[in-house]
């Protein structure tokens, strides 16, 4: 925890949100940064002790297990306790009840207040930001043992727009043999740029889509196939599949389907514009993610690092026709 040295005289200085020196949201970004490793840890330690408590949602393929729910208690009670005036909007519904404090975690990543804040989030203040959480995505994938599909998701945004992310990936380097360091975490401000990975992209003229493993159907076969592709990737994680584009293994997340949440999307769709992608339902249309918008992308998601516009004039009008924003 940094000392809060010379805060009275910063804030006369420099206003309300720069407490301690540090603007609210690289105060914030710092705190998600610690709370997603712990997020992490947590992860691990429920597999390692081999109860998942396995819960079906609205079918067999949506699944909550005790690291869903131990996760977002964690990260939403953990950001809460210092971000009061924050709105946080989990994916579980869970009961209110008192959490553990063993789950709260009050650090902070220090390198993280090392760096500027991007001058246009300067003053934000805390009540305007919505903190959007998936306390693990590729939850059925996490159920049948592919580990590193599994992400936390801690997105950060600001009037609609998705500002600031960071992803944990527990199982990070799992297979990489026993003295390899288990789990990563990258984070990213628009403006600022993206940490925790080595940027990479798929040589130039291949094509090759990730998408769906367990929530496939019609129509997200018949988008793929129109992108003429030359390899598919059928992977479980909104997060996993982002990494995939950022670190050349993927040219495109094509998902032409309901299903994919804002939860989703948020700290995935911050990391990849930050070193310039794009990320869009179907139709192209940018994502909002105020605390009022629906949940669900219902219009599907088309992700890119590069060559966005081949991907988006490949999509069906069929396709189009049948997903509705
Ligand atoms: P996937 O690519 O299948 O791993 O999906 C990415 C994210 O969207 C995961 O969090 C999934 O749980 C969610 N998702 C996608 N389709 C569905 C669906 N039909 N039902 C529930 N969740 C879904
Ligand atoms: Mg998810
Ligand atoms: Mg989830």
């Amino acid at each position: 925890m940094k000392p809060c040295k010379l805060g009275g005289l910063l804030h006369w200085l420099k206003g309300p949100s720069m407490a301690c020196g540090h603007t609210v949201l690289m105060r914030l970004v710092a705190s998600a940064y610690a709370v997603a490793q712990k997020a992490g840890m947590i992860v691990r330690r429920v597999i390692a002790e081999g109860d998942l408590g396995i819960v079906e949602k609205t079918c067999a393929t949506d699944l909550q297990t005790k690291a869903d729910r131990l996760v977002q208690m964690s990260i939403c009670s953990s950001l809460a306790r210092k971000f009061p005036k924050l709105t946080i909007i989990g994916e579980e519904d869970l009961p209110a009840e008192e959490v553990d404090q063993e789950l709260i975690e009050d650090g902070q990543w220090e390198e993280i207040l090392k760096q500027p804040c991007p001058s246009q989030y300067s003053a934000i203040k805390e009540e305007d930001l919505v903190v959007w959480v998936d306390p693990l995505d590729g939850t059925k994938e996490y159920t049948e043992g592919l580990l590193d599909n599994v992400t936390v998701l801690i997105g950060i945004a600001y009037e609609g727009k998705a500002i600031a992310g960071v992803i944990n990936q527990p199982y990070y380097n799992y297979q990489a043999g026993p003295d390899a360091v288990l789990g990563r975490t990258i984070w990213g401000v628009l403006g600022l740029g993206a940490f925790g990975f080595q940027l990479k992209e798929v040589p130039a003229g291949k094509h090759i889509i990730t998408t769906t493993r367990s929530h496939s159907n019609q129509l997200v076969m018949d988008c793929v196939t129109a992108m003429n592709p030359d390899d598919v990737l059928r992977v479980g994680g909104a997060g996993n599949k982002i990494i995939q584009l950022i670190e050349g293994k993927a040219s495109a997340y094509v998902f032409a389907s309901p299903g994919c949440k804002k939860w989703d999307t948020c700290a995935p769709e911050v990391i990849l514009h930050a070193v310039g992608g794009k990320l869009t339902d179907i139709h192209g249309n940018a994502l909002q993610y105020n605390k009022e918008v629906k949940h669900m992308n219902s219009a599907g998601v088309l992700a890119t690092l590069r060559n966005y516009d081949y991907y988006a004039s490949r999509v069906p009008q069929s396709v189009k026709n049948a997903l509705v924003p």
